[in-house]
């Protein structure tokens, strides 16, 4: 994080499931506290209790039931506001305030940017807080990986990847919902093998890993040097698919096929 960002927010990544990363975002001046999704009830009430803070806000990205079982139990009793996608999907039931693509509100004094980013579901939202410098991926983009696709088709989680390039700067912070990301970088390897940025994460990776320590959050910067996802216009992968003259979304299309069958 850059010395002149202006963070003011506290942040806290718990575990639930067996790979899920839950957020809580909280602001010491007006006491706001926010959810990144809802996937345990119980898990995230007991990270608010250890860390004293009051629920105010709950941003659901995808109505997947990892990431929006536990709504129910997690707002009863409380005056949350409940922001996430339209639709009927089961598990977006608990939505009080429907988002889509280009919609702004404001967290605690803070602007949060709304960004459509489909592929892995049809209704996936990401939350891009830019005074923060920190953006909250869902099932988009994860260290070294991206959300398997299953509503969208490989174009569609192209342009969603394309469009989080294109808007969040390098320097900005990612929180993802998984701890995929040892799986994710034996991957990378076996299609950007002689990649120094991503055989250097490699061992940062198994270190904190062996410790049972968390990989993430995770920056754009090394995203862009790192994520196979984010690469297909890089000169060497694409020779090692032999893909030189493929348009970019091709590129993507190939690596993505490739780690549905890795
Ligand atoms: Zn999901
Ligand atoms: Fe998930």
């Amino acid at each position: 994080r850059s010395l002149f960002a202006m963070s003011s927010f506290s942040y806290h990544q718990f575990v639930y499931g067996s790979d899920n990363y839950g957020v809580l975002v909280h602001d010491p001046k007006t006491g706001q506290t926010a959810a990144i999704d809802a996937g345990d009830g119980a898990a995230y009430k007991a990270a608010l209790a250890e860390k004293g803070w009051v629920l105010s806000h709950v941003f659901i990205t995808h109505h997947h039931g990892d990431h929006t079982e536990g709504l129910a139990v997690l707002v009863a009793g409380t005056d949350a506001e409940v922001l996430g996608p339209k639709g009927d999907k089961p598990g977006l039931e608990g939505i009080t305030t429907h988002l889509c693509d280009g919609d702004h509100f404001m967290f605690a004094g803070a602007r949060v940017e709304v960004l459509e980013t489909p592929g892995h579901t049809l209704d996936m939202l990401n939350f891009y807080l830019p005074s923060e410098e920190v953006c909250f991926t869902g099932d988009t983009l994860f260290a070294m990986g991206c959300g398997r696709v299953f509503e969208g088709d490989f174009p569609m989680m192209w342009n969603s990847l394309s469009k989080l390039m294109s808007t969040l700067p390098a320097q900005t912070v990612i929180y993802c919902s998984h701890e995929y990301t040892a799986a994710n970088v034996a991957f990378a390897l076996s299609v950007d093998p002689e990649n120094p940025a991503l055989i250097a994460r490699a061992e940062t990776v198994a270190a904190l890993r062996s410790r049972n320590e968390p990989t993430i959050p995770t920056t754009m910067a090394e995203e862009l040097a790192t994520n196979p996802f984010l690469r297909a216009s890089d000169k060497d992968i694409r020779a090692f698919l032999s893909l030189e003259d493929a348009s970019d979304a091709a590129v993507f299309a190939e690596i993505r096929s490739r780690k549905d069958n890795f």
